[in-house]
């Protein structure tokens, strides 16, 4: 998968309503911090929790 934001290969893949992006470190990084009050760390969230949880 290409990151969302440029052209480098994504390094993560995330769902943000209901969209599944894929993000390379430095993008996955900047989105982490502009929106670390917003759903988009909140679906992180969730996902981790599905994980811990199976
Ligand atoms: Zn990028």
């Amino acid at each position: 998968m290409q990151c969302h934001y440029c052209d480098r290969e994504a390094e993560v893949a995330v769902e943000k309503d209901a969209l599944k992006v894929g993000l390379c470190e430095e993008h996955f990084r900047d989105r982490m911090s502009e929106l670390a009050d917003g759903d988009f760390v909140e679906g992180v969230e969730q996902d981790l929790d599905i994980d811990r949880e199976s």
